[in-house]
């Protein structure tokens, strides 16, 4: 079996539905883009860096018997998204699903943050989720709903954080995009209900991922993360890969503008939990 390969059980249905899922060939976005094909949805791998890993993706989804595409393109930059929703509809006909996931840090103590830092970060953590659900809007709203294969016209789902919520100090760039994120969703989902469009938000806490390694790979860095989790265990890409999918479903069918915080309790306010 690919190592690609989903882990657990995909409950809801995504037939008939191809998805196109940002940053999909690392941590988060390949076990949503497995996760999308394991409920059988044919799926777009964006990547913008390491083809390689991209192929592995693309390999697994192909293994759960859905089709898969990969395509190489910046989120932050406009021409490259238009032509990669241009090339992704005209492979599969249409999409129904996009997942807004492409992100990254650029960490800084504020007083020192370049203004290279906060433009790389809103670029693409931001501005790279208004690109791309544009045209992903744009796609829904010319082809409407089609009754046999979701009630909706089309879904999307923005990688948001807890960071949406919780100030972080050293970080100011991604918590302002983190919480962009939310009023993008948020004010699109109002907009676009109407055209039984919904979009919804995902808000993880501490996932074992790349992005931040330094907080789980040493014992010691795990111990001090887990006084921020309640339920003391990080979270895996797995975990918000089930979400995504149920949020992209018919089964979340009246669900639109909301986030649903997957973190293990880390929105709880650990601090206050003996005492305050
Ligand atoms: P990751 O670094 O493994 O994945 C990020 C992906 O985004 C990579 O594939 C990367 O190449 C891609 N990417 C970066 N810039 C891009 C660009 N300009 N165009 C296209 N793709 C680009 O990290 P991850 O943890 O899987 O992060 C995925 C999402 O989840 C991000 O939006 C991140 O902010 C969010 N998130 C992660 C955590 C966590 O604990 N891991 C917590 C909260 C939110």
């Amino acid at each position: 079996m690919s190592e690609a390969a989903p882990v657990r059980h995909f409950p809801v249905v995504l037939e008939g539905q191809p998805a196109l899922v940002t940053g999909a060939n690392s941590g988060i976005g390949k076990a949503v883009a497995l996760g999308m094909a394991a409920s059988g949805a044919d799926v777009v791998v964006n990547y913008v860096v390491d083809p390689a890993a991209a192929e592995e993706v693309a390999h697994g989804i192909e293994a759960c018997g859905r089709r898969a595409m990969t395509i190489k393109a910046d989120v932050s930059d406009e021409d490259r998204v238009k032509a990669m929703f241009a090339q992704a509809i005209g492979h599969f006909g249409t999409l129904h699903i996009l997942v807004n996931n492409a992100g990254l840090q650029r960490d800084a103590a504020f007083h020192e943050m370049t203004l290279a830092q906060w433009k790389k970060v809103i670029g693409v953590n931001l501005t790279g989720q208004f690109l791309c659900a544009r045209e992903a809007v744009r796609e829904f709203k010319k082809r409407g709903v089609v009754d046999q294969i979701s009630a909706a016209a089309g879904k999307l789902v923005f990688m948001s954080s807890v960071h949406q919520e919780i100030p972080w100090a050293g970080h100011v760039n991604y918590a302002s995009s983190k919480g962009g994120v939310m009023q993008l969703m948020r004010s699109i989902a109002q907009e676009v209900a109407p055209l039984a469009i919904r979009a919804n938000g995902v808000g993880p806490g501490a996932i074992r991922t790349p992005i931040n390694r330094p907080a789980w790979e040493t014992p010691k860095a795990y111990g001090r993360l887990m006084s921020l989790v309640p339920y003391k265990r990080i979270g895996e890409p797995d975990d918000i890969a089930q979400a995504v999918a149920w949020l992209a479903s018919d089964a979340a069918d009246y669900v639109t503008g909301a986030t649903l915080f997957i973190d293990g309790g880390m929105s709880l306010y650990p601090g206050f939990a003996t005492g305050g």
